[in-house]
């Protein structure tokens, strides 16, 4: 038993076509990487950064993002370790005072939106990313996309950054990979603003659902109508994986949806071939995906996606 625990952890998750599938790990401090490390995940999917600045009264300086930055980036060895700029609003709110007590605070000025509005604490985490990016292989993740001029406005800001880390002699990966988070349905219908601009995709479905369905994904009151497998839902997943396998761009979901076994082959039907979740699910996830055929699940998802009934499509997905 010992011994076929190890060696499912040390195999990479292969499907039986023969597909490699990456499986990568959400965390949110550097103290969860000895998880990580435990179960050889393909690298880090998504760091929220939002969790060095929550919970104390002064915002972390530059100098202390990066040391968490390079922490995880050096112990990842090589592995991709993506780190997504501040996520702060909504249910996560700055001791420090951030953004003002807004009636919809998910609408309001969450995450690309209040570090844009905040230009030098923003430039304080990209020069810590930038700087950390020598020590490993770090890309950045913009989340909470919803227009192009919001990505134009973030390039621009890590341009900024990186001349002025040139200037001062400081080394950086003059290659650093940049991708957004497509989590708002907008940005979802609109692929192509994103897939010209960015280098990969990272779909968060545990956004894209509460914002699709105008479901609030605290709300308990509403918890019922949030449905992962509502035919929006399916469609708006399904259409960024084919914008991106089109465009040549990697893409992964790094929401709730990637860790639950439930949508795994429905996933992987979808074209998806990177995964990013909670370090405890990575090893039940990668069982699955060692019994799966992709060609097989392509072809019964493309029938799924044709479907509205949700019992249907309950169904059908349970039986994959
Ligand atoms: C998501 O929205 O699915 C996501 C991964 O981001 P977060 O849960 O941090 O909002
Ligand atoms: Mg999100």
């Amino acid at each position: 038993e010992r011994n076929k625990l190890k060696r499912l952890k040390a195999n990479r998750a292969a499907t039986m076509d023969g597909v490699e599938i990456a499986l990568q790990a959400n965390i949110e401090l550097p103290r969860d990487i000895p998880a990580v490390k435990d179960v050889y995940a393909d690298g880090i999917g998504l760091f929220r950064t939002e969790f060095l600045f929550m919970n104390r009264d002064t915002l972390p300086n530059e100098e202390e993002q990066f040391e968490a930055y390079k922490t995880v980036a050096r112990a990842m060895a090589g592995k991709p370790v993506t780190i997504r700029t501040l996520d702060i609003g909504a249910d996560k709110t700055l001791a420090t005072g951030g953004p003002r007590a807004e009636t919809n605070p998910a609408l309001g000025l969450r995450a690309i939106r209040f570090c844009l509005a905040e230009p030098q604490m923003f430039q304080t985490q990209l020069r810590a990313l930038l700087r950390a990016s020598a020590h490993g292989k770090i890309k950045i993740l913009i989340p909470m996309l919803a227009h192009a001029h919001e990505v134009d406005a973030a390039l621009n800001a890590i341009e900024y950054a990186k001349n002025q880390l040139r200037a001062e002699k400081i080394r950086f990966d003059e290659d650093i990979k940049i991708g957004g988070m497509i989590e708002i349905p907008a940005a979802a219908l609109a692929l192509g603003l994103f897939v010209r601009r960015l280098d990969f995709l990272s779909i968060g479905t545990n956004d894209l659902i509460q914002y699709t369905l105008a479901i609030d994904r605290t709300d308990e009151a509403v918890a019922h109508l949030y449905d992962p497998l509502h035919p929006a839902i399916l469609r708006l997943i399904a259409v960024t994986i084919q914008a991106g396998a089109k465009a040549g761009i990697p893409v992964s979901v790094c929401g709730e949806m990637a860790g639950d076994k439930q949508f795994t082959k429905l996933l992987l039907g979808m074209g998806l071939r990177q995964f990013s979740m909670h370090p405890a699910q990575i090893l039940q996830i990668k069982q699955d995906i060692l019994l799966s055929d992709t060609t097989e699940l392509g072809v019964k998802v493309g029938k799924i996606l044709r479907l509205d009934e949700p019992d249907k499509i309950r169904e059908a997905v349970a039986k994959l």
